[in-house]
């Protein structure tokens, strides 16, 4: 088939040809993806993508965890094009600011919780993140405490690809690539139940892997740490979500040795999982926020930090300046285009549609997989699904790394017109906030059959 855009017609393979030539695609084998050819995703509506060869997709990861509002919606195209129209670009740097700017700040401060007054613009989630790096750092040093720089995050996590961001994260892959984490950042391990806790209850587990944070901070010593990161439910990791009691204790020892709490909200923010922000489901209050993703569901980019009553205090009252900032912080263009999707949550009642009907009705339906011969452990929370494919159902033992067996299942998604991805064995899904129920089903009788494929893939093969 061939395509058309503003200035040309071309067949896929002329352009796969090109993007193999010159497009070097993020975390991506450069080589293998030339060898196959990428797919070329033309235009989509609603929750479904269209390919360059007509097929049509159903997007179970809302692009990646951003398109909460779904494709085409003509409201975000037309405030993109008032503001373009208007004023492009203007920076903030020069004591200037933008209406959408101004804007956007006031409405984040009323749909977050009450001790954010104040965000910091960013252009993406690593960004943002890289913000939080040197404002917690500026904190300390500016109540007479520079000696507090130690931030702790947790294996297998995910804040972006940035120097700081890849630090921050807890993904062995990135930190081998480019001397990483950088100086005073540490990690303690996950709460991933079924890989570390089954001999436990989930809520006995939880406590515990909290418990690993006061132990970490007593062997640093109190007064060298500055903060605690970590994403409410951890996304890129494989949707894990922790047991309830896990964030509350978390939240205890931060307060105990006067530890800034980070919440990364880059996919649990702006409803995700039922609440508007994840904090709000797990019970914390943290002094950051990182936000990007669902915050203009994609469109254009954006990111920030919310900052704390706590911090901006200080930054405002003690600081000077505040000597950091990007180009595009407070980008007219993309702030408009967050006003605009964050009302349309709004009017739609999205977050409570997530939170009463479809956040349960898919937790009902993830419930049901469990008795699927391949599945060892399903989870669910708001709009976000894990399901673990497991060699032995009965004693959870899971499957030679090398089998690649989640892999074998996401190439039956592409096959049958599903975008799930698979992290290890985890297959996981994130998809856009305005389903209907219909649409839930029409996803899950997608996920049963490829999981029915990869089954009929394993017993043939011998490998369970
Ligand atoms: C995606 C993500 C980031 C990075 O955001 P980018 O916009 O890709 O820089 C940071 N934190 C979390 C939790 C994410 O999921």
């Amino acid at each position: 088939m061939t395509t058309h855009t503003g200035t040309a017609t071309r067949s896929t393979q002329d352009w796969q040809r090109a993007d193999a030539a010159h497009f070097l695609h993020p975390f991506t084998d450069f080589q293998s993806l030339a060898r196959k050819g990428s797919r070329i995703i033309t235009r989509a509506e609603g929750i479904h993508l269209h390919d360059s060869e007509g097929h049509r997709i159903l997007d179970a990861m809302s692009g990646l965890w951003c398109v909460n509002v779904g494709y085409g919606r003509q409201e975000l195209v037309d405030a993109a094009t008032r503001q373009m129209q208007e004023l492009p670009f203007y920076n903030a740097f020069f004591q200037t600011a933008t209406p959408p700017a101004i804007e956007l700040a006031e409405l984040l401060a009323q749909v977050t919780p009450r001790q954010f007054q104040h965000v910091f613009f960013a252009g993406s989630g690593s960004e943002g993140n890289d913000t939080v790096v040197r404002m917690v750092r500026r904190y300390w040093d500016l109540l007479g405490q520079p000696e507090r720089q130690v931030i702790i995050s947790r294996n297998n996590a995910y804040h972006g690809s940035t120097m700081a961001g890849a630090s921050l994260g807890g993904m062995r892959g990135m930190h081998v690539q480019g001397g990483l984490p950088i100086p005073g950042i540490v990690h303690i391990e996950q709460p991933y139940w079924h890989a570390l806790g089954r001999s436990q209850s989930r809520e006995a587990f939880g406590l515990q892997a909290a418990g690993w944070l006061e132990a970490r901070i007593l062997e640093i010593g109190a007064d060298k740490v500055a903060a605690f990161i970590g994403e409410p439910v951890q996304g890129a990791g494989g949707v894990i979500v922790p047991p309830d009691s896990y964030w509350p204790e978390i939240q205890r020892i931060c307060d105990k040795y006067g530890i800034l709490l980070v919440s990364d909200e880059v996919i649990c923010g702006f409803g995700r999982t039922g609440h508007w922000f994840g904090c709000e489901r797990f019970g914390t209050r943290p002094d950051l926020m990182t936000f990007a993703k669902g915050v203009t569901s994609g469109y254009v980019p954006l990111g920030g930090v919310m900052v704390g009553e706590r911090i901006a205090k200080v930054l405002i009252e003690q600081g000077g300046e505040f000597s950091h900032g990007y180009t595009y912080s407070g980008h007219p263009v993309a702030c408009a285009v967050a006003l605009a999707n964050i009302r349309l949550i709004q009017r739609e009642g999205l977050v409570e549609r997530v939170h009463g009907d479809s956040g349960p009705y898919l937790a009902q339906c993830f419930e049901a997989l469990a008795d699927h011969p391949l599945v060892g452990e399903t989870q669910s929370c708001g709009m976000m699904g894990a399901v673990l494919l497991v060699k032995d159902k009965a004693g959870g033992e899971a499957f030679p790394e090398a089998l690649e067996v989640g892999m074998v299942c996401r190439g039956h998604c592409f096959g049958n017109g599903l975008i799930m991805r698979a992290v290890g064995d985890r297959m996981i899904i994130a998809p856009p906030l305005v389903m209907t129920r219909a649409q839930i089903d029409e996803m899950m009788a997608l996920i049963r059959r490829c999981l029915d494929l990869t089954w009929a893939d394993v017993r043939r093969n011998g490998w369970a």
